[in-house]
């Protein structure tokens, strides 16, 4: 055995993170060191072991931020500084089409590092099919051929390409990095005696929130890339398949296409939301600004000085309770888990009554097989206080099952209850670079409860326009910070999907 950790050369696919591989993504969730590209999506990277350290060679269109030497070179640092570990080194597409991934591997050889290669779903193929293009097509194409646009032969005007050769070539011919090379390689293909009515497609972003199609001719090619502003990412296919796309593309345009939002939501929470916006065609940053720990039941936690009325779980005590009120979920989940860690069951709550502040809350006791019996029409916990206070003396005995961080407003409201602190939210301590640079792009954020808020503007500068608010004191904490505020007219994900997708598609 080497000393060294082992490198996996990891194709992250063309930008849709479901193009992601099994193998791959099983990588990255355990990698100690990702090293990563420009053209890698934030949802990928969110896949990411959190503990990694990200290590970002991104390459911009104008400047090489790590030229590949020193890629190469990290790689077997890398190796040496993890003996044992995983290094992921993760690339658009595909890491053996012109992703300089073979480059990477004989550094690799050289110096004895073991690697494995993870293959990527290339751009040159998924894009095309994104865009409702068959790369080959019986009777129209029996060979495609992927092509770089971008070796610039040192002087003079010419690619090092065999551009007779391909005029000639009856495939279709997929050019990745052409863009900016596009108006020569068009005329230097014509005067081969390609002809100048090909059909071609541009295809910019292929696969992302952002995927955008331009058809042109040959001929029309260089002009077309200049009158529709096609910028790169983007690959150019030409070829009688390209027609194809105008009864295939498949890919609709939904409301929230092209939209890139934030959701600041703690990361077990966040998930649903982000499914649904995500179907809905945006790109969802998922940016916990909190995360919550369960607290520990009685003897060992707490610190004895809690205010009258609030202490952490005893479980032994829970007889003494006629009413279990829940003021979120996270503490619904937290109170279950220490029960059944307990040793204990629902059975526990035989006979008790149960209230939730809200829906969303109401709904994950469902899953927990409890159905609530009061839940207030309006979903505050003032509207809780009102309504538990109004129950006959019988059930007055009443145990609030909450996180440290909620108000005081329920215990005021119900002075003779018990507040067990069943759950601890604490800030999230930074953003990860790559994260902050994400945001920093965001046309909004989703904030759900004013510690977000409070957070986020901690924790970076980014600044988007908009912000979408579960609840009105999120909603007070944002505009104090300057945010643009909609805020959702109930408080459930539902709501807040609905006023997201109106705010955009009305805008
Ligand atoms: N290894 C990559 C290609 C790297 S070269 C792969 O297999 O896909 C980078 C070029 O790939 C870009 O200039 C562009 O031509 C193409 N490309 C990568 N992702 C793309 C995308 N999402 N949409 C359009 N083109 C893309």
């Amino acid at each position: 055995m080497s000393g060294f950790g082992k490198v996996y050369l990891i194709g992250a696919g063309p930008g849709d993170p479901g193009l992601l591989t099994l193998r791959g993504k099983e990588i990255i969730e355990k990698a100690d060191v990702v090293v990563y590209d420009r053209l890698v999506s934030p949802a990928i990277l969110g896949f990411c072991n959190p503990k990694a350290k990200m290590v970002d060679v991104g390459k911009m269109p104008t400047h090489h931020k790590v030229k590949q030497s020193e890629i190469n070179k990290l790689l077997v640092q890398f190796a040496g500084e993890f003996p044992g570990g995983v290094i992921a080194r993760l690339k658009g597409g595909d890491p053996f089409v012109f992703g300089r991934g073979g480059e990477e591997a004989l550094e690799l050889v050289a110096a004895g590092v073991e690697f494995e290669v993870v293959p990527g779903i290339t751009s040159a193929i998924s894009v095309p099919a994104y865009a409702g293009i068959p790369v080959s097509h019986r009777g129209i194409a029996t060979s495609f051929h992927i092509i770089t646009g971008h070796e610039k032969a040192e002087s003079g005007d010419s690619l090092s390409l065999d551009f007779d050769a391909l005029a000639h070539c009856p495939g279709t011919l997929i050019f990745l990095m052409g863009i900016a090379n596009m108006d020569f390689i068009a005329k230097r293909l014509m005067e081969c005696g390609k002809d100048p009515k090909t059909p071609l497609a541009f295809i910019e972003k292929g696969t992302t929130p952002y995927q955008r199609t331009v058809m042109a001719t040959l001929e029309t090619a260089g002009e077309t890339i200049v009158s529709e502003n096609v910028t790169a990412p983007a690959i150019t296919i030409m070829g009688g398949v390209v027609e194809l796309g105008k009864s295939l593309a498949w890919k609709k345009n939904l409301p929230l296409s092209g939209k890139r939002l934030v959701v600041t939501r703690a990361a077990k929470q966040a998930s649903g939301i982000t499914a649904r916006l995500t179907a809905l065609g945006a790109e969802v940053i998922e940016t916990p600004m909190i995360e919550t720990r369960d607290v520990i039941p009685a003897h060992s936690a707490g610190s004895g000085q809690a205010p009258a009325g609030i202490s952490s779980p005893d479980l032994n005590a829970l007889a003494n309770f006629d009413i279990l009120a829940f003021t979120s979920t996270n503490g619904v989940e937290s109170f279950f888990k220490q029960l059944l860690a307990s040793g204990r069951d629902i059975r526990e709550l035989a006979g008790k009554k149960i209230a939730s502040v809200g829906k969303i809350t109401e709904k994950k006791l469902l899953e927990y097989g409890i159905r609530c019996d009061y839940v207030p029409e309006d979903h505050t916990g003032e509207g809780l206080g009102k309504l538990l206070a109004s129950l006959p003396a019988d059930y007055s005995r009443i145990l609030l099952l909450q996180g440290n961080l909620a108000d005081d407003t329920l215990l005021k409201l119900l002075p003779q209850a018990t507040r067990w602190v069943v759950y601890e939210t604490l800030p999230v301590a930074e953003l990860p670079e790559w994260k902050r640079e994400a945001v920093a792009g965001a046309d909004a954020v989703v904030f759900a409860s004013t510690s977000a808020v409070e957070n986020f503007v901690k924790m970076t500068d980014a600044r988007p326009q908009t912000s979408f608010c579960i609840g009105r004191m999120t909603e007070a904490a944002a505009r104090k910070h300057g945010f643009e505020t909609v805020t959702s007219d109930e408080t459930t994900m539902d709501s807040l999907v609905k006023k997201i997708t109106e705010y955009f598609y009305l805008a």
